[in-house]
């Protein structure tokens, strides 16, 4: 009864933002609302977006993947033509010296970015791009790459789902320890498996996480399913051919590690081999990087300066200001959803509010923050460790 109530409640939000889209859209409202805005920041905007997967049949993967990470490639190549209408989609490089003032803008900028480094980024929004001449990022968990290895959170969401599609809870699952006490709490009051697995996340340190899946897979008999294709990760040769067509190689940590859960010096030190393993693989300098799960500290992003990263991004939905800190660079996360109309068909008034930034101007759009404390504590509560990794 509960998950029906949810179910509706989610189904009239997503009817009254895409009725209201309409409106604001043809009243000339989003368009006024966005003049207000450029002036705020005093000049051109900077739009960084985030995607994840770029699937082929979004309602096939919905069945079986997590679907807020999908979006499909028809709606991507719709996004971007819509996006190419007001902005200028450019290298992050340019849009960096928009945001440092050290380039003036025609027009509104915007940035295409990619996270956990998916095939089917490769097979599904490389040709579009490719076709377009679109620029962009994929940022990507460096000891992924070139491997058959799927992302803990993958592994994560398909444990949960089963455990739900067989109604086994967090004690009956047979993890014991820790793993049954984090998942007690994830899915404390009923939890669905998408919220499960964000309390996870946002909670336990990576590490812990990928041992959990290891465990709820062996326990739940799910090690010799086959993954997806398009959700295993991408090969060198598939980064180097998008890089040779403007579509660069960023990190996004060795593990997938959200790295304000780790003591600072591991972060440290992940970063540094992140960095070498994707310059060797791709044969570049690797500049940019993504934060996991969107969490940063002011040592994070000290230990990034420090191995000679330029940028990074968060998840915060906001505008980018001129002068802001590239090392918190703000990006709009999208998915099949964010431009999915009141009756469930792509809406571009939807998808031009959202680029505009006009639900998050109207306050009706609320960002979720990643700025978390530098972890320097724990550092010193475990010398031991810290000399076992040299
Ligand atoms: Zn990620």
């Amino acid at each position: 009864m509960e998950r029906l109530k949810q179910q509706a409640i989610q189904m009239a939000r997503r009817a009254a933002k895409g009725v209201a889209a309409i409106a604001l859209h043809w009243s000339g409202a989003r368009e006024l609302l966005s003049a207000v805005q450029r002036r705020a920041v005093g000049g051109r905007r900077v739009l960084i977006l985030s995607y994840h997967r770029v699937v082929k049949d979004f309602g096939l993967e919905e069945k079986r993947s997590l679907s807020s990470l999908n979006v499909s490639h028809e709606t991507f190549r719709r996004h971007l033509e819509a996006l190419q209408e007001t902005h200028d989609i450019v290298p992050l490089e340019d849009a960096l010296s928009v945001i440092d003032g050290s380039r003036a803008a025609a027009r509104d900028v915007a940035v295409i970015t990619f996270d956990d480094g998916y095939r089917d980024v490769y097979a599904h929004a490389f040709p579009v791009m490719r076709d377009m001449r679109v620029p962009g990022v994929v940022y990507v968990p460096s000891a992924l790459i070139g491997t058959e290895r799927r992302l803990g959170h993958d592994r994560l969401y398909a444990a949960l789902a089963r455990m739900r599609e067989r109604g086994i809870g967090p004690v009956a699952v047979g993890v014991g320890g820790r793993g049954e006490r984090w998942l007690t709490d994830a899915l404390e009051g009923g939890a669905d498996p998408h919220t499960a697995l964000e309390r996870l996340i946002a909670h336990y340190p990576t590490p812990g996480l990928l041992e959990l899946a290891e465990a709820l897979e062996e326990r739940l008999g799910l090690k010799h399913e086959k993954a997806p294709d398009g959700q295993l990760p991408m090969t060198w040769e598939m980064l180097r051919e998008m890089d040779s067509h403007g579509i660069v190689t960023g990190a996004h940590t060795a593990e997938h590690t959200v790295l304000t859960h780790a003591k600072l010096s591991e972060a440290r030190r992940e970063i540094a081999q992140c960095k070498a393993t994707l310059e060797r693989g791709v044969h570049k300098p690797v500049k940019h990087f993504a934060y996991c799960n969107g969490y940063y500290s002011a040592g994070v992003a000290q230990a990034l300066r420090a191995e000679g990263f330029i940028s990074a991004v968060t998840t915060e939905d906001m505008p980018n200001v001129p002068g802001a800190d590239p090392f918190a660079l703000k990006r709009k996360v999208l998915w099949e959803a964010s431009s999915m109309g009141a009756l469930g068909f792509y809406s571009k008034p939807l998808i031009a509010c959202q680029f505009d930034d006009t639900f998050g101007m109207l306050g009706v759009q609320k960002p979720v923050m990643g700025a978390r404390p530098t972890n320097f504590e724990k550092e010193e509560t475990a010398p031991a460790e810290i000399s076992a990794h040299g």
